[in-house]
């Protein structure tokens, strides 16, 4: 088998829009920072049942999460932008999910998979968080139980979209400090 990758297979990152002509590129600082941003994603699972097994699957080699740049997990929330929510919330694990967000630094961005993260899924019990939107904001939400790796991968290409068009200085508003306070956060 051969190993050698044709050109043509090879893919980079578009540039953002911005003007150019000879010798000079020119665009905003917050389209580069976006760019950077969005393809060097680091996500921190927090697995707790069945959709873990299923993002298990969407990291290896078949679904491939490297091909976007998010492959390099990290288990500690300060060197972390991106919460994964998988599985089940009782509860009690509510306070520790809130406290892993909290220690993540900013740009934070969260993804609640499954039925379970989302709304408490089949579990609509006295002992299961119905949602972990009830104690951290979610950006984005994947639907299904367990949703499919494809469906995983859609969910980290709309993060990308969130991330790559944000203004680096979102984080500073008034806007984002509200909805932080709704969550008791400051
Ligand atoms: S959504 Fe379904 S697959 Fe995912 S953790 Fe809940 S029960 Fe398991």
């Amino acid at each position: 088998m051969s190993i050698e990758v044709e050109k043509s297979n090879i893919q980079v990152v578009n540039s953002p829009a911005g003007v150019e002509g000879p010798g000079f590129f020119a665009t905003s600082v917050d389209k580069v920072v976006g760019m950077a941003r969005k393809n060097s994603i680091w996500p921190l699972p927090f697995a707790t049942s069945c959709c873990g097994i299923e993002f298990m699957a969407t990291m290896a080699a078949h679904y491939d999460m490297g091909r976007f740049g998010a492959e390099r997990l990290s288990f500690s929330p300060r060197q972390a932008d991106l919460l994964m929510v998988m599985g089940t919330i009782a509860k009690k694990m509510a306070p520790i999910l809130r406290q892993v967000y909290m220690q993540m630094a900013e740009p934070r961005w969260v993804l609640s998979m499954g039925a379970c993260a989302s709304s408490g899924g089949i579990f609509d019990t006295y002992s299961v968080l119905q949602g972990i939107d009830r104690v951290i904001p979610v950006d984005v939400y994947v639907p299904g139980c367990p949703p499919r790796p494809e469906q995983v991968l859609d969910g980290i290409l709309k993060i990308q979209e969130l991330i790559q068009n944000e203004s680096i200085r979102r984080r500073d508003t008034p806007q984002y400090k509200a909805l932080l306070a709704e969550y008791g956060i400051e």
